[in-house]
């Protein structure tokens, strides 16, 4: 994490007022918005939300040993005596200039990783192969926005060697913004889709808000893009940029692709060649679509960190993934991917697509909730995935309003006394109690907001 003086802080921050001889030595270790985890030696960064104003707890850091407070210089009352304050136009603006200024110093190779879909399993999976070779840091959680971002950056050591960063968007600006506070020497995009729909209005303005991600880009950085993504590879195939571009995808018009591949409920297994080895991987990630998450990681670990096969094999047996994204959890027999961290329809095809492929002979349930977010075309894509999930699915159970569509739609093509609505979620996991044999595999996917994980605990638990 950042460590440097009051005085180093106050010029990174390019504040006016000299800091003073007595404060000027004092050692500030790290950065927190967040009195609930903020650590003595810490300075803290109030930062006005929509329902709080961090200002109000500064009183609450400094008893809790925050080494100094940055403050909006508008804002009344500063505290006074107790720790040093540094008076600033905008804190929110301080703490990525700080982050940036830190960057700037900083000798770590950076990797961003954008996208609207696998962010973060590429983020764990790349930081667990770049480990076996170099003192990597990464972006921890999701912490992906622009606090997130500037958190992650701040909290780089000066000996890490690789940081994985995840940057996300609800709009256009944010990505670049991100970027170029990040200045990262390499960025990922792992495809381009349906995501924000709402927010950003068409798949074009969400093409041009991940491409943002190469504002940053250092002198002779690289763009390691999903090369099956056809917004992405029409976008970015055959015109010269500003910097050089690598592909990967499953197919083999890519840089990056694998040979053959195998999908388990226990992980996937994948072959790779580089000219002089056949190398056979296996990576804990359920479904195609982690698998193309692995590439884009096998990708940078060539090109950025330089890393040969063996060394990416073992890389990937470090990984250690973020949970509720195609978790497997076993109840006895009973299998379940819980996919309950989020959904939009790319995702939640790939998802089903990842049931099929690896429930073998099982019983399939899907347990589908809302999609969030999709602005005029919920509708027809809540559709869309009832369709979908009729091709992949043995039952349905379609939880929330908006899925009472995609039941409608799955019940034209599947036995009518194999779909079912709620929105009751108690009345919903009675049902699945109801059909849930010893060899059942389960699908559980839905947006944040709907909370479907309830349901897997509530299976776990046998309630
Ligand atoms: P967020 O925008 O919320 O940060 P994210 O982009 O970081 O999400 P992950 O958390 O890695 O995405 O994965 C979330 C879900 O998206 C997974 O559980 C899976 O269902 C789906 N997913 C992951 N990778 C892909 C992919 N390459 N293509 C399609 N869907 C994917
Ligand atoms: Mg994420």
């Amino acid at each position: 994490m950042i460590r440097r003086t009051l005085s180093q802080i106050a010029t990174m921050l390019k504040v006016q007022e000299p800091v003073s001889t007595r404060e000027a030595d004092t050692v500030i270790r790290g950065v927190s918005i967040d009195t609930r985890t903020l650590q003595p030696g810490q300075l803290y960064v109030p930062i006005v939300g929509d329902r709080f104003d961090g200002h109000a707890f500064a009183d609450q850091a400094i008893a809790q040993g925050a080494a100094a407070v940055l403050w909006n210089r508008e804002t009344p009352h500063p505290p006074t005596d107790r720790v040093p304050v540094l008076l600033v136009e905008d804190t929110l603006s301080a703490i990525q200039l700080l982050a940036m200024s830190y960057r700037a110093q900083l000798r770590a190779k950076i990797i961003a990783v954008t996208g609207s879909n696998g962010k973060t399993s590429t983020k764990d999976m790349l930081a667990g192969v770049l480990s076996e070779r170099y003192a990597t840091q990464k972006t921890s959680g999701n912490l992906n926005n622009h606090l997130g971002v500037p958190l992650t950056l701040l909290s780089l050591a000066e000996e890490t060697e690789m940081a994985v960063v995840e940057m996300g968007m609800s709009g256009l600006g944010e990505i670049g913004l991100l970027s170029s506070i990040a200045m990262p020497d390499a960025a990922i995009v792992t495809n381009v889709g349906d995501a924000h729909l709402g927010d950003l209005g068409s798949k074009a303005n969400i093409l041009q808000a991940k491409l943002e991600i190469a504002q940053g880009l250092r002198q002779g950085g690289l763009l390691i893009y999903n090369g099956d993504d056809p917004l992405l590879s029409g976008a970015l195939e055959g015109k010269e940029g500003p910097y050089e571009k690598v592909s990967f995808g499953m197919s083999r018009r890519n840089d990056y692709y694998p040979l053959s591949f195998a999908l388990y409920a226990s992980g996937t297994t994948f072959a790779l060649d580089d000219g002089d080895e056949l190398t056979t991987l296996t990576i804990p990630a359920v479904g195609r679509h982690q698998l193309e998450n692995a590439m884009a990681a096998v990708a940078a670990a060539v090109r950025v960190g330089m890393m040969d096969l063996a060394q990416i094999k073992a890389g990937f047996h470090k990984v250690e993934l973020t949970g509720m994204r195609n978790e497997i959890v076993r109840i006895g027999s009973v299998q379940i991917l819980n996919d309950t961290y989020k959904s939009n329809p790319a995702s939640a095809k790939a998802s089903l697509a990842a049931l099929s492929a690896v429930a073998g002979d099982k019983t399939r349930i899907a347990v589908l909730g809302d999609m969030q977010d999709l602005g005029d075309q919920a509708i027809d894509l809540h559709r869309e995935i009832g369709a979908c999930a009729a091709a992949h699915a043995d039952y349905l159970f379609a939880y929330g309003p908006l899925s009472a569509y995609l039941a409608e739609e799955a019940g034209k093509r599947m036995k009518p006394s194999r779909v079912f609505h709620d929105i009751d979620k108690q009345a919903m996991i009675g049902r699945i109690r109801d059909v849930l044999r010893p060899d059942a595999f389960l699908l559980v996917k839905a947006s944040r907001e709907m909370k479907l994980e309830d349901v897997v605990t509530a299976l776990s638990e046998g309630q």
